[in-house]
């Protein structure tokens, strides 16, 4: 068994439950089963750290123990790229190098950790001073999904740290291993206990209990939109603010002046790798009429082209969808596009059974159908054309969703013109799916609120207090009819 780790020591839960492999197709490791009691005491463990040698430490402290992290992770990393892939299917290829963005976060936060400069505000009288002060949000609890654990957890909990803040994690009931795992290895870079720790289940309660415990000051989560409304009505409850990264249905506009092996190859990593199940995924491609008919086939060609198989392979480009709830979804959802669309390629299991599902193109289904409209979580790509720039930005800009999209260009001001125009989180320009830790990440409407990353993604776990300083030495009256404006 994994255990969970609460104050610094291994929890086994009350019970437990086995995490599948969705390759082999059976349970490959137990987790622990996390009671609302364990849930409490993991909240408690982070506000004791907190308030002790955690809260104590300097910005300059904090950043070192994180620079200890990052080489911590370095040194384990092949064994948390293969606890993930085996747990969530993804080819090791990609959580490889998932482990070294996840040390790149935590160096590139340990360098703002103490830089969380507060600003003197002219207050108007020379009298009173003010200052402004960026403090922890305080005790946050992280809730994940299951496509990237590990990455999800990092964009979050390297910011949180930077911030001083303390944090609770729980992990999806589909993949919780690497982040249980990464838990026991994160005390040997010498943080007190109680600053991280991880609460799991096979019961998606455990994140309600979690989401709605009132010591917990600040709501993280990644995952579905329905999830998400959930969560923050949890939070509500007892008003803690809530960053929401929730799904997407991001659109790629390529344009007659492309470059289209470049655009050809970014749309093929950006919705078959991790077998689409990535937020960002670019499910909808929109190309111009006049080079509709060669994109098309040589996305096709692309798709046809990627081996799928043991993802713990490093020649598997696409391993198994994650469990079997989602490969159903995935099949009902091609099923039913082949009512109005054609299917290009894939659209099954290419003969391998289990969990695979194929790279799969389908044209024509028309913006009303459900394959267009919702998201898929899967390596299902719908391509239709355009024939005008605006045209394309209003059939892109038509959607629930606003976390990502790609255009692909040569035109110098109609880059400008159409990723101004387009209603999303992040926009990339002849590339695809790139992120780091000094961007901002998160999305408009239904994508969500807040943002992980960069100075932006700091500033959700720091809250600003005002402090008022009088220097005059003399009683100041109270009464604000009688003398100076008080609130
Ligand atoms: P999900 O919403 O089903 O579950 C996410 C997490 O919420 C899990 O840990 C689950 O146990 C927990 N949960 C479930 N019910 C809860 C409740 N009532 N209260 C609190 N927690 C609860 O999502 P998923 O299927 O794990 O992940 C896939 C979704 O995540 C997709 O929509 C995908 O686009 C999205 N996602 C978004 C991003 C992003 O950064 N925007 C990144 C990755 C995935």
């Amino acid at each position: 068994m994994i255990p969970m780790t609460i104050g610094g020591k291994a929890h086994h839960g009350s019970a437990e439950f086995g995490s599948l492999d969705p390759y082999a197709g059976e349970p490959w490791v137990t987790l622990p089963e996390a009671s609302e009691f364990d849930v409490n005491d993991a909240v408690e463990a982070a506000r004791a750290a907190l308030d002790g040698e955690w809260g104590a430490l300097t910005g300059r402290e904090r950043g070192a123990l994180m620079r200890r992290l990052s080489e911590v992770i370095l040194a384990h990393a092949e064994d948390l790229a293969q606890c993930e892939t085996r747990d969530n299917g993804k080819a090791i290829r990609d959580t490889r190098g998932q482990m070294k963005l996840m040390a790149t976060h935590y160096d590139y936060f340990a360098g703002l950790a103490d830089k969380l400069d507060g600003r003197i505000v002219d207050t108007g009288s020379p009298e009173l001073v003010g200052f402004v002060r960026r403090e922890p949000i305080g005790v946050v609890g992280a809730i994940l999904p299951w496509n990237s654990p590990l990455v999800i957890l990092t964009a979050k909990l390297s910011a949180a740290l930077a911030a001083g803040c303390t944090m609770v994690a729980k992990p999806s009931e589909h993949a919780s291993a690497a982040v249980l795992m990464f838990a026991e290895l994160f005390a040997e870079a010498g943080f007190p206990p109680g600053v991280f720790n991880t609460v799991s289940g096979s019961s998606r309660e455990v994140g309600g209990w979690l989401a709605r415990h009132p010591g917990v000051n600040h709501v993280s989560f990644t995952g579905s939109d329905v999830t998400g409304i959930a969560v923050a009505h949890s939070a509500a409850s007892h008003i803690a603010p809530v960053t929401l990264e929730l799904g997407g249905k991001s659109a790629h506009i390529v344009f007659a002046d492309a470059d289209i092996e470049a655009a050809c190859q970014g749309i093929a990593a950006g919705i078959f790798l991790s077998a689409g199940q990535s937020c960002v995924a670019g499910s909808r491609v929109l190309v111009h009429r006049s080079i509709s008919h060669e994109v098309t086939e040589r996305l096709v060609d692309i798709a046809n082209s990627l081996r799928l198989g043991d993802p713990r392979d490093p020649n598997t480009h696409i391993g198994p969808i994650c469990f079997p709830g989602q490969r159903e979804k995935i099949g009902r959802m091609v099923e039913s596009a082949r009512i109005t669309g054609e299917i290009l390629c894939g659209g099954d299991d290419g003969g391998l059974g289990g969990l695979f599902f194929r790279p799969t193109i389908v044209s024509g289904v028309g913006t009303a159908a459900e394959l267009w409209r919702e998201e898929v979580f899967g390596p299902v790509l719908a391509v239709d054309t355009f024939d005008e720039e605006a045209e394309a930005i209003t059939i892109a800009n038509d959607s629930a969703y606003g976390l990502a999209a790609g255009v692909w260009t040569n035109d110098l001001r109609r880059t400008w013109r159409v990723s101004s125009a387009l209603r999303a989180g992040t926009v990339w320009v002849n590339t695809y799916r790139f992120l780091n830790p000094s961007m901002p990440f998160g999305g408009v409407k239904s994508s969500g609120y807040g943002k992980v990353s960069g100075t932006e993604g700091l500033s959700e776990f720091l809250v600003e207090k005002a402090i008022w300083l009088d220097m005059t030495g003399q009683p100041l009256n109270p009464f604000p009819s009688f003398g100076a404006a008080h609130a």
